[in-house]
Order: C-alpha cells, then sequence, then structure tokens
C-alpha cells in the first residue's frame, strides 16, 4: 500500500480550523474488482439448487453506481432475494466457491458501500412484506428489503407510524439498519436502529439466526450498523407508535437581490 505523502504547511492555514490538516489526497478506497474465478461452476451450482443468477448487462448495470456516484462497480450477477432460505443457500454456495456477495437496499450510500466490485449483488428489494403489525405491542415485523415509504404506507392505513427513518424514504429498512439512520424525530426516539428490537439474520455462512439484545445478543451489536459485514438483515421487529399528522411550516423570504461575485 502506497504512504500518502501529507505536505502539512504548503497551504495557508484554515480560518476555521488552524489545525487541520490540509493538502491530503483523497484516498482510493475502493476495492479493485474481483476478476470472476469460479464465476461458472458458481452459476451453474446455484442453479441447481433453483436459485437465478441475471446475468445480462441491463440487469447488472442498474447497479453499477449508488446514490453517492463517485464509485463504481460492475457485478457479476444479480440475485433479487425472495426468502432467508434462498439467501442463506446462497452464501453457503458463494463460500465454496470464494464468491463476493454485496448487500443492496435502496442503493443510498454515497462512498460505494452498496457497490458490487464484482461478484454477486445481492438485491434485498424482492423481500418487501410487512408480516404483522401489533396495535397494542407498538411493534411491526417486516421483510427488511421494504423501502420506509411502503411500510409508512401500510402502518398509516392502521393508525401507525415508525420512530424514525431516512429523510430519502427510498432507503429500505435493512439498508439503514445497516448503517444507522437519522431524522427530525431522532433528537426524541434515537436513530433508525434504535427501533429494532429483534432481527432474523442470514450469516455470512448460511445459518438463520433470530437476535436481539437477549437473543444472540453479540450478533445483534454486529449487524446492527455493520454495513452487510456481519449478516444480511432478513427480517426485522420495529417499535412503532400511533400517527401524528405532520405539520408543515413554510417560511417566505422577500428576494434578497442579485448576489454580486467580485
Ligand atoms: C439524497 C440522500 C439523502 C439521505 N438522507 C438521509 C437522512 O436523512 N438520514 C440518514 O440517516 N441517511 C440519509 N442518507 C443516507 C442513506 O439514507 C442511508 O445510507 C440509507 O438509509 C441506507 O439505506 P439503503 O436501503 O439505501 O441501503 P444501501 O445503500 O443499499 O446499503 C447500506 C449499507 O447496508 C448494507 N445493507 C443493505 N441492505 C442490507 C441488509 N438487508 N442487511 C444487511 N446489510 C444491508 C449495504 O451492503 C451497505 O453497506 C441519504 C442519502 C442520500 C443519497
Amino acid at each position: 500500500m502506497d504512504i500518502p505523502v501529507i505536505e502539512i504547511g504548503v497551504l495557508p492555514p484554515d480560518p476555521v480550523a488552524p489545525d487541520a490538516l490540509q493538502g491530503i489526497k483523497r484516498q482510493q478506497t475502493n476495492p479493485s474488482r474481483w476478476q470472476g474465478e469460479n464465476w461458472s461452476t458458481f452459476v451453474n451450482a446455484l442453479a441447481e439448487q433453483g436459485i437465478e443468477v441475471r446475468q445480462d448487462l441491463a440487469s447488472c448495470g442498474i447497479f453499477v453506481t449508488d446514490a453517492g456516484g463517485v464509485a463504481y462497480g460492475m457485478p457479476h450477477g444479480i440475485v433479487v432475494a425472495c426468502s432467508a432460505e434462498q439467501i442463506a443457500t446462497l452464501l453457503k454456495v458463494a463460500q465454496v466457491y470464494h464468491i463476493p456477495v454485496t448487500v443492496r437496499g435502496g442503493g443510498l450510500t454515497t462512498e460505494g458501500e452498496s457497490v458490487a466490485y464484482g461478484g454477486v449483488l445481492l438485491d434485498m428489494t424482492g423481500m418487501s412484506q410487512v408480516l404483522y403489525i401489533d396495535t397494542e405491542k407498538l411493534i411491526v415485523r417486516t421483510q427488511a428489503g421494504i423501502f420506509w415509504h411502503s411500510l409508512a404506507e401500510v402502518l398509516r392505513r392502521r393508525g401507525m407510524d415508525y420512530l424514525s427513518a431516512p429523510l430519502n424514504l427510498t432507503s429500505s429498512v435493512g439498508g439503514t439498519l445497516g448503517v444507522g439512520g437519522i431524522d427530525v424525530n431522532s433528537s426524541r426516539f434515537g436513530c433508525s436502529a434504535d427501533q429494532a428490537i429483534a432481527l432474523q439474520v442470514v450469516t455470512p455462512t448460511g445459518e438463520i439466526v433470530e437476535c436481539s439484545d437477549t437473543e444472540n445478543p453479540e450478533l445483534f451489536k454486529r449487524v446492527i450498523l455493520g454495513y452487510g459485514q456481519f449478516g444480511v438483515i432478513t427480517e426485522a421487529t420495529l417499535k412503532i407508535r400511533p400517527f401524528t399528522p405532520l405539520k408543515m411550516h413554510y417560511f417566505y423570504y422577500r428576494p434578497v437581490g442579485p448576489i454580486s461575485v467580485a
């Protein structure tokens, strides 16, 4: 690995943070593309288990980058998630043939965390069903590929709401629990991940495990904010609350006039 040369003192001191290190070149943190060893054998092994891998350019090209648009990678193939059992089989076969698997929900990361640099991209949007809502215990159990706006639609029909979700609602529950998630309610209710009471997770070796603060707590702690590195979240039990209508306030300002640029 090349050690970056840090030239401190070349630029004038930063007026806001005089002790800031300036002039550090942005480092390439994304891995180089995996080259595809054993790929065809792997795809055939999955086909024997009834798992389809989409390999056409159109299917793969959709996932070439994330919302940030600064990292680019092309998966060798896409598997659309449909059940924890299917994902468990995928991960077990991937272990045998040493195939990288990248999990993706809404793909709203900004630094390429949900971009596959070769291998399989596991598209979680195929698992988007709400499983049950308990309005007395104030919990919902949902598949983790669901987008927050879809979850909100289902909850609000029952007079309920989630506690906190990213303002960009086309992120998924699983992806958000994988990174944290904050919104205007977070100061009162915590981050999105704080709503999670229990999770169903498929571990990298293909076990389907239920985890929470009391059941397999080590896995629970690692999967939350784990960026998909410690397992695939397939279902989540989340805290909910009664729906309260949103109040919007609009502030109107007089035009400030043309801004002169020196
Ligand atoms: C325009 C814009 C606005 C945003 N606004 C906010 C905001 O208001 N608040 C906020 O907190 N964030 C915000 N973000 C960041 C973004 O919302 C989060 O990165 C997002 O919540 C992640 O959800 P996702 O489904 O898009 O996850 P992805 O980007 O698909 O994945 C996020 C990470 O989790 C992993 N992952 C995905 N699904 C799973 C799963 N089922 N199990 C395990 N790991 C998984 C991925 O591999 C990746 O590492 C914003 C981003 C953009 C581009």
